[in-house]
């Protein structure tokens, strides 16, 4: 299933807001809490609109990012 595209261009337009989005989630992975090896995961759900927004932004380790894109 597709869903997730963090590759390419997105990863530039992510890039202006990763600083605000690992502040707001305290700079913690939001799937095991820890604080190091921090990415910015877009995900897309239900629409294609507000690619960009907030809410499509997650905080996520390296080793968190890394098994939501092998599903
Ligand atoms: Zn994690
Ligand atoms: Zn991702």
């Amino acid at each position: 299933m597709r869903g997730y595209d963090c590759d390419g261009e997105l990863l530039l337009r992510i890039r202006q807001l990763r600083q605000q989005i690992l502040r707001r989630d305290n700079w913690r992975c939001e799937s095991c809490g820890t604080m190091l090896n921090l990415e910015v995961h877009h995900s897309e759900f239900r629409s294609h609109s507000g690619s960009d927004s907030e809410e499509n932004l997650a905080t996520l380790c390296a080793a968190c990012h890394a098994r939501v894109h092998r599903r």
